[in-house]
């Protein structure tokens, strides 16, 4: 893992609170890290983490999907920073959850709201040499509008058989005009898939969606040491 000053490339915004942001990588700065894997943006008080949405592949620069928690006091400091910074310090790179090679056994990616990040680096690692097993890909958000990836999800399950894409809206009163998948997102993928004792499972979310995904997951007979999360080490359950 290494400190280092990332002058940032561009700043877009994908919908009205979810920024994406291009950083640089410094000429000559050799920044390795694997697909799943994050960053952490170096504050004056704290450390905050961003899971790397760009593949490995990618070099000279790196992606984040940013989007505020409304009423945090570290996100009111990361948006001051990203409307106004040049330049910005990250750790790079750290988690433990992540894939260096192909699985053979079908692939759960359970996202909810900008977890969506880690999945999108993983897929994207994946996807040059297609997939040999199915891989599901289910983005849990609480409106449709949350949704400013499904285009290209959607994209990767129109040029790969074994490739599933499945939003799932949990608020769908905020959502009049959605038709798709409604509830929580691991729910709907345990509605789908009945046998989940050999796929391998990423849960990327806060630590009380991706502890009751595991129970939820185990108790229908996936291994525990199938399940991957940043939160297992990140925020352990006590
Ligand atoms: C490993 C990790 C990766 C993250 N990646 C992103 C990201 O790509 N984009 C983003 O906008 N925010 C991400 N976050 C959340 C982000 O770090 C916080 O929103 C930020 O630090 C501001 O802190 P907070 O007080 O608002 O939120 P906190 O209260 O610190 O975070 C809210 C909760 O949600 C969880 N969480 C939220 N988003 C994610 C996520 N994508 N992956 C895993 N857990 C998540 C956190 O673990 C935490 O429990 C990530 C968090 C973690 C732990």
């Amino acid at each position: 893992m290494k400190q280092i000053t990332c002058p940032i490339a561009s700043i877009d915004w994908y919908n009205e609170d979810t920024r994406r942001i291009l950083l640089d990588l410094p000429a000559g700065e050799d920044v390795t890290f694997h697909a799943g894997q994050y960053l952490q943006m170096v504050l004056p008080q704290k450390k905050c983490p961003f899971s790397i949405a760009s593949a490995p592949h990618l070099k000279g620069q790196l992606e984040l999907h940013i989007r505020p928690t409304p009423g945090s006091e570290d996100s009111a400091i990361i948006e001051e920073l990203l409307d106004n910074a040049r330049e910005i310090e990250i750790q790079v790179p750290l988690g433990d959850c992540f894939l260096t090679e192909k699985t053979d056994n079908p692939l759960i990616l359970l996202a909810a709201s900008t977890g969506i990040t880690q999945m999108k680096s993983i897929v994207e690692y994946l996807e040059p040499e297609g997939f040999d097993y199915p891989v599901y890909l289910y983005w849990g958000v609480l409106s449709d509008k949350d949704l400013y990836l499904a285009e290209l999800c959607q994209s990767w399950a129109d040029k790969h058989e074994n490739f599933h894409f499945i939003p799932v809206v949990s608020e769908p009163d905020t959502s009049p005009d959605w038709t798709g998948r409604t509830g929580l997102v691991g729910e709907a993928a345990l509605e789908d898939i009945e046998d989940v004792s050999n796929a391998t499972v990423f849960v990327s979310g806060g630590p009380a969606m991706v502890y009751a995904t595991l129970d939820a997951f185990m108790a229908r007979g996936m291994p525990e040491e199938n399940m991957k999360s940043d939160i297992f080490s990140y925020a352990p359950r006590s």
